[in-house]
Parts: structure tokens; sequence; C-alpha cells
């Protein structure tokens, strides 16, 4: 399928494309635009069609391959593998236009060997069961990596949010909390919802107002859900906060100050995609090309984008593309493909697959998306050299943020205002630089970071495990 070229017309995207993988030196360049035209689909369909394993499966295959190397005997791998509960709810939505819809809807819970479990609520079309099972796991590893004391869980609600109104997405929201509160999926000792793919501070707040609403005497109900709104008991840095950790893992990665002349490929324009733009602009990188759902912009000139104009001109259009100060490709997913040093996956799961590593022209792939490269990828891209830092530390700062909101709820004070910046700041950074530390040293000893990253988790529950012994 050809792509078009929306701006700076008379050209193709495939000769733009070209053109600036001739300028990078790149001899790679006969062009896969079957696989990228496919990969324009959902990132897992398009794995799955090119023979890739499901983001479900993928988890495992990382989960096995880690454990292979564990010390931890083989029924506590099996007990921390599986995933202990799942929810599937479908309620009715009473529509805008009069018409009643059925919602679908999950949340799977995939460890308690610590309490509450925690993890986001996705709103998209392709959510289910497994995929919801699938990033419950991640976060079950992610937080044992970074040491935050929660086990790992996982909610989606099977919609695309643009296609509802916001009173529809209100109704959805408050129904699907009533619904998890009847089963006794959710609550500040229980299970602690926060954002994810398609929902953010508003959603988190209607969440925590349905919960009090039903639970009135509970006295930590606020903390039944993080990634509020600062005025609903939310915490400074929340909404930054994913992004300015795939940003510090980077940092310390390059283990350069100026990680920082390095020219960087973001996809996705989303709460973390824009906030890890931000966060490597401010420190000098070069953002010299994104990707978006409805297409992308290249920056020809090689020399970065304008990030704050991009940012005014996506507050006032709603979109990336158009914006003048680049050009507008439409099928975005070969901007993927284009020479940088780092591409940073910031959308969805399963987007590098075997149908597109081997264009893949980063030196390295920084998974802030969870499960963005599936394992036959990644067999591929390290066979090119390219370095992969995994999901379960880059994209960790969220959660880490997310239980100094749990514990501000749970302690019912406000930060000290003198004190709050620091120590939020700080604390996080201390966090998230301990893991980097941690995990770079396992350069070099057999094991890639992924699977180093998988290694720290299962040592760190199994431990867990074995110390509790098994109820009754
Ligand atoms: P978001 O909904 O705010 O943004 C996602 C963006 O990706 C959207 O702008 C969407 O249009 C874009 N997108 C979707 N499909 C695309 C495609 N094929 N190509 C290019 N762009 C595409 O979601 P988010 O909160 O930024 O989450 C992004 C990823 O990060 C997800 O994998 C999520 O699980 C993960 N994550 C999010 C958080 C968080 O705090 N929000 C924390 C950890 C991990």
């Amino acid at each position: 399928m050809a792509m078009r070229l929306l701006t700076r017309g008379g050209q193709s995207d495939i000769q733009l494309l070209s053109r600036l993988c001739a300028r990078a030196g790149s001899t790679v360049f006969s062009y896969r635009f079957q696989s990228t035209a496919v990969a324009a689909a959902h990132g897992d369909s398009a794995a799955t069609a090119h023979g890739d394993p499901s983001f479900l499966e993928s988890v495992d295959i990382y989960f096995d391959k880690a454990a292979s190397l564990a010390s931890t005997t083989p029924d506590i791998l099996t007990q921390i593998k599986a995933c202990n509960n799942i929810l599937k709810v479908q309620f009715p939505l009473k529509c805008a236009n009069g018409s009643v819809e059925l919602i679908e809807a999950y949340r799977a819970q995939h460890s308690h060997h610590r309490l509450p479990v925690k993890g986001g609520i996705r709103m998209a079309p392709n959510v289910d069961a497994d995929e919801t099972m699938a990033l419950a796991a991640l976060m079950t590893f992610k937080c044992a990596v970074v040491d935050v004391p929660f086990g790992g869980a996982k909610g989606g609600i099977k919609i695309d949010p643009t296609k509802y109104s916001t009173n529809e997405k209100e109704a959805i929201i408050r129904r699907y909390t009533s619904e998890l509160v009847k089963k006794n999926f959710i609550g500040p000792s229980i299970d602690v919802p926060a954002p994810d793919y398609g929902t953010g501070p508003q959603e988190m707040a209607w969440i925590k107002d349905t919960f009090e609403h039903l639970q009135p005497n509970d006295i930590n109900g606020s903390a039944c859900v993080t990634g509020k709104p600062l005025e609903e008991g939310g915490i400074m840095g929340r909404q930054e906060a994913t992004g300015l950790g795939v940003f510090f893992c980077l940092r310390e990665f390059l283990n350069d100050k100026a990680s920082l002349g390095k020219m960087v490929i973001v996809q996705g324009f989303g709460n973390v995609g824009r906030h890890t733009i931000d966060s490597i602009h401010g420190a000098g990188g070069k953002i010299i090309a994104i990707a978006e759902a409805n297409g992308g912009l290249v920056d020809e000139s090689m020399e970065g984008l304008d990030i704050p104009a991009l940012k005014a001109y996506h507050k006032k259009k709603g979109t990336i593309t158009g914006f003048p100060g680049a050009t507008t490709v439409k099928n975005s997913s070969g901007i993927l493909e284009l020479p940088c040093d780092v591409l940073i996956p910031a959308a969805l799961e399963s987007q590098i697959h075997s149908g597109n590593a081997a264009n893949i022209k980063a030196k390295v792939v920084a998974e802030a998306a969870n499960g963005p490269v599936t394992p036959l990828a990644e067999t591929i891209l390290e066979a090119n050299n390219v370095v992969i830092l995994p999901d379960l530390l880059l994209n960790a700062g969220g959660v880490t943020v997310s239980y100094f909101e749990w514990l501000k709820n749970l302690n019912h004070i406000h930060f000290g205002r003198m004190s709050r910046r620091m120590e939020e700041r700080g604390k996080k950074v201390r966090k998230l630089s301990t893991a980097c530390s941690y995990l770079l040293d396992t350069d070099g000893k057999g094991c890639n970071f992924r699977t180093a990253a998988y290694l720290i988790a299962i040592e760190r529950i199994a431990t867990c495990y074995r110390l509790s012994g098994i109820f009754p």
C-alpha cells in the first residue's frame, strides 16, 4: 500500500522516507511497505498476522526465559506466572441518541503477593481478557523491579473513547466502578486503579467520586485510585511521571549528560509520549519524527522539531498532523523505521514485530509503552545490535509516583509546600535510579536487560511467596 504525503506536495511518503534514510547514511533501503501498512493496524493484530505470539504469550515467553535462570523452585515459579483473578463484566449504556449499548469490561488481578494490587484502566477498542491479563502481569513484575510494594493488576473497557461524549464516558466509568465495588475488585487496601491508554485524571476523579458514594464509611476512600487531579487528592507530577521516568532511565543508560544531541523518534503523542518528548527536548535531545495513529511528523532538517510550538499547535487543533514546522506523512508506521539514535514506542503493545523489526535502524529501542516489542522482534533487533531498554523499568515512573499519591491519601495530610516538590521528585528519582543501576550492573552477565529485569522481579516475588507460606 503506497503512503500518501499530506503536505509539502509533489513528493510521496516513500520518496521522503527514502531521502531521509539516504541522508542518514543508511544502506538499508528496501522499504517494506507491505509490512508497514499492516503495522498501521492495532499492534497485536499486526504482529500476529506476521506469526508473532500474542501479547499474553509474549509476556509468558519473556517470563519463561528469565525463570529458566532463576534459583526459585518450579512450584513458586508456576504460582508467580499465573494470573490469580480475571473479572469480566457487561453492562448497558444509555447512549445520548436514546439507544442502549452493551459495554464489555475487564479487571485482572495478576498477583496478590503484595496488597493492594495496582494497575491502570485502559479504554480501547481492542481490549480483551488476554490483553488485560498480559498488562496485569507486567504490573506485577514492574512493581517488583522498582520495589514498590504492590501486586499487579489492570483494567480495560472495550470502547473507542473518541466515539463517546463526555457524559457517556462518565456513565461508563461510574458503572464500571460500581461493578468493581460490587465484586470487591476496588478499594484502597484491595485494588487501586490508575490512568492508562485512553484514560486520564478526569476518569480517575469519577472513579474516586463513585467509590466514595458507594463506600461512604471508608475514611481512606480517596486512596482507591491514583492519577487523580491535584484538587481531588492527586499528587504533583503524576501526569508527567511516566514520561519523565522514561527520560531518567534513558539518561542513566546513555550515561551521558547530553543524552542530548541524540536524534530521537517517538511513537505516540499521548500522556507518556508527550511528557517523554518534553523531557528529552528540555535536555537538548532532537525529536526528529513523531508517529501518531492518524499520521506522523518528520523533521526533514534533522535539527529537531520545535516542541513548544508543536504542543501549542496540538492544543489548538487536537492533532499533530499538519504542523507547519514539519512534513506530515499519512501512514505513520514507516516512521519507526527511519534512522535515529533512540526509538521510543509510547503507544501500544506489539508495535515492533517480526514484520518490521529488520527495518528498524535505531541503535536503542526504549520501551515507554507496555510490551511494544515481540519476542521474535527482540531476536531480530538484538542480532542487529540494537539495545532494548525494557518496559518493566522504563515506564515504571507512573506507578512509582502513584505509590506516593496512595501514601499521601492514606496519611490524610498534604505534603508541606516547601518540601513537596523536592520530596516527591527526590524519592522517585532515587527509586528509579536504584532500579536503573541494579539493572545496568547486570550488563554483560549473560542476559539482556529485559531478562535481567524479569529475573530481579521473579527473585523478589519468590522471596515474598516463600516467606508468606500458603494459606490455609
Ligand atoms: P494515551 O492514550 O494518553 O496516548 C497514546 C497515544 O498513542 C494516543 O495519542 C494515540 O493516538 C497514539 N497511538 C495509538 N495507536 C498508535 C499507532 N499505531 N501509532 C502511533 N500512535 C498511536 O496513552 P498513554 O497513557 O500515553 O499510554 C501509552 C502506553 O504507555 C501504553 O502502552 C500504556 O500501557 C503505557 N503506560 C502508560 C502509563 C501512564 O501513566 N499513562 C504508565 C505506564 C505505561
